[in-house]
C-alpha cells in the first residue's frame, strides 16, 4: 500500500489539490496542504493537479 504526502517546503498554498480531490481528503492549514489519509483512496488525481510537484505517493512499510 501507499499513502499521499505533501512536501511542505514545495507547497505554495495554491489550493488546486484541495479543489481536485474527489474524496475531500485535503485541506489547507498554515498556508500548506494536508491530507487526511483516512479519507484518501489514493486515486492519485491530486498529483498532476500540483504545479509545484509537492504531492508524492509514499510506500508504506510492510
Ligand atoms: S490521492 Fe485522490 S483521494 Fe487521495 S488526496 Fe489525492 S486526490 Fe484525494
Ligand atoms: S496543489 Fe500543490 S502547491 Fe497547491 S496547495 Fe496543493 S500541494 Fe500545495
Amino acid at each position: 500500500m501507499a499513502h499521499i504526502e505533501i512536501v511542505d517546503f514545495l507547497c505554495d498554498g495554491c489550493g488546486n489539490c484541495v479543489d481536485t480531490c474527489p474524496m475531500v481528503a485535503m485541506y489547507m492549514e498554515g498556508g500548506v496542504a494536508h491530507v487526511q489519509t483516512e479519507f484518501c483512496d489514493t486515486c492519485g488525481l491530486c498529483i498532476p493537479a500540483c504545479n509545484r510537484d509537492a504531492i508524492k505517493f509514499v510506500e508504506d512499510d510492510e
